[in-house]
């Protein structure tokens, strides 16, 4: 074994013994009547933010401006045109970069989520305490309303001391469920998957990979895809969490192909749009944890 590779093993080792992650999943969700599954649309407003962490070339991080101000304009019009009510995962320094696009998504009912202060987690708690405060603050100051989800690495303890109801990461399953981290604290999880994650599909070197293993698809195929993930679940009465960065899928020709996939779903009955918020709240409701 050579060393990078032993190193990589050791690493893998490392965090498969510090994840205590324990879950309580559900078969099936019991949606109000007509319902027959819930589609979340969750964008994840990183802007420049990751960028800037992953240290990325200035053209990459110039990517991520776009996303704030032009993106994410683009896609609350998206959604209020077709009364789809998404979720906006935001870094708590969004507020400060741009301020006008979420008092204008809150305006329009859509849901101002948590998603970290500078979308990182500190190691040391205090701090990360420290960060979840500010963030949830910053939120809440900008659109009058405390954020109650959140996508994010946080301790389950500290997301319930702040009043948070549901976190949205992770994919231990594909219906929302109930999971506890090393805290001993249980929490709702929507989860989500990277094949339904818009910037696996429309990046470059995402998240470090190497260009030759990423390449651009074409929007068609894409929502193709989706489609084909949303039909199954569909079938099977379940629910869809569709990732997306305003940045990567609020370019125009994005834009147009997923007004038609959400076209294409609203021909079918029975095919519900809310928050994160409603899901984790009818999930609470109709589907109590068991205490063990
Ligand atoms: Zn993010």
């Amino acid at each position: 074994m050579n060393t990078n590779l032993t190193d990589r093993v050791r690493l893998i080792e490392e965090a498969a013994r510090a994840n205590d992650d324990r879950y309580q999943l559900l078969d099936r969700i019991e949606y109000p009547d007509g319902i027959r599954m819930a589609v979340n649309f969750t964008l994840d407003f990183d802007a420049m933010l990751l960028r800037r962490l992953l240290n990325e070339p200035v053209p990459q991080r110039a990517q991520g401006e776009f996303g704030g101000r032009v993106g994410i304009w683009r896609l609350i019009e998206l959604f209020d045109r077709h009364d789809v009510k998404a979720t906006i995962f935001t870094p708590g320094r969004i507020c400060e970069l741009y301020p006008e696009s979420l008092k204008a998504a809150a305006a329009s009912g859509h849901e101002i989520a948590e998603h970290m202060w500078e979308h990182q987690v500190p190691k040391e708690r205090e701090l990360a305490q420290d960060h979840l405060r500010r963030s949830t603050e910053a939120l809440e100051a900008t659109v009058g309303q405390r954020p109650v989800g959140t996508r994010s690495g946080y301790p389950n303890a500290d997301l319930v001391e702040e009043g948070y109801l549901y976190n949205s990461h992770g994919a231990a399953h594909h219906l929302p469920h109930y999971m506890a981290d090393k805290t001993g604290v249980w929490r709702v999880n929507l989860p989500f998957h990277f094949a339904i994650d818009d910037a696996m599909f429309y990046s470059f070197a995402w998240l470090g990979s190497d260009n030759p293993a990423q390449r651009i698809t074409e929007p068609g195929r894409v929502m193709d895809m989706w489609w084909d993930a949303f039909e199954q679940q569909y079938e099977a009465g379940g629910y869809l969490n569709i990732c997306m960065h305003p940045f990567v899928s609020g370019r125009a020709l994005r834009v147009a192909a997923l007004g038609k996939l959400i076209e294409r779903m609203k021909e079918k009955p029975g095919v519900w749009f809310p928050s994160c918020r409603e899901v984790a709240e009818l999930v609470v409701e109709r589907h109590p944890m068991v205490e063990i």
